[in-house]
């Protein structure tokens, strides 16, 4: 049997298979996603562009086992995220994923370090282990000389970083982006994509960013679009 670093095997990383998601209040029924299927490669950097009200997020939600779908199955590194317990969810999202979301959710009263040391603290890793790897991803994300300051003594895209630096604590397979850019001004959003990529190589995560960043998009190794709750796969824009 081969093992790559990355995880349980060769296959896919993710393997998304006709994903319906209907909501209901009262007599109104939304279908938010009608049928999405896609597979992700280990070590990707995937962009997924859609409007505001396009499914992006229900998407990220079902993939990450935060919600249930209405139909159809999410295979995450080789394990059906769609019928997994509680307990079995609870493990999911402690080891195999990570959320970043657009507001960063740093704990305020918490150091840069301290924020990034939470998961590892939840995970119960050894204080000599936690000091090696916040120190770690600090450096990685460019933070090695803020590890000490609170949130709002870093400016907005430090603050994602340290986000980012978090949500790479536990050593996720997979790490899904929420619109990490909509609170950033253009020229800070221009540095996340090159620092995800960045991740990738040092961390041999895989990366899934929802956007309707244009500048975003521009940095995508692959590009799927969402229009209506159906997700196509685009060609990547022509690079100046
Ligand atoms: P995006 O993240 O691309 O903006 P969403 O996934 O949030 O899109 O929403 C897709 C559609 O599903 C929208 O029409 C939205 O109103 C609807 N929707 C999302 N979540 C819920 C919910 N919990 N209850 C009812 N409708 C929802
Ligand atoms: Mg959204």
């Amino acid at each position: 049997m081969s093992e790559n670093q990355n995880g349980a095997g060769d296959g896919p990383i993710l393997a998304v298979r006709d994903l319906v998601r209907t909501f209901r209040t009262g007599k109104v029924e939304v279908q938010a996603l009608r049928g999405v299927s896609f597979t992700m490669a280990r070590g990707e950097l995937v962009v997924l562009k859609g409007r505001s009200g396009s499914g992006k997020t229900t998407l990220l939600n079902l993939i990450g086992g935060l919600d249930k779908p209405t139909s159809g199955t999410v295979v995450l590194d080789g394990r059906e995220v769609t019928s997994l317990d509680e307990d079995g969810l609870i493990r999911l999202r402690r080891e195999t994923i990570s959320f970043v979301f657009q507001s960063h959710g740093l704990i305020p009263v918490l150091s840069a370090a301290e924020n990034v040391e939470v998961p590892l603290r939840l995970a119960r890793t050894a204080p000599a282990e936690r000091d090696r790897r916040v120190e770690t991803l600090l450096a990685l994300v460019g933070l090695a000389d803020h590890a000490r300051q609170r949130p709002y003594e870093l400016s907005g895209g430090q603050r994602q970083r340290v986000a980012i630096a978090r949500a790479l604590a536990s050593r996720p397979r997979l790490l899904l982006a929420d619109e990490p850019t909509g609170q950033l001004d253009s020229e800070t959003s221009r540095a996340i994509m090159p620092l995800l990529r960045a991740v990738i190589a040092a961390e041999g995560v895989t990366v899934l960013v929802a956007t309707h960043d244009p500048i975003v998009i521009e940095h995508a190794d692959r590009l799927l679009a969402i229009t209506d709750g159906i997700v196509t796969e685009e060609p990547l824009p022509a690079r100046a």
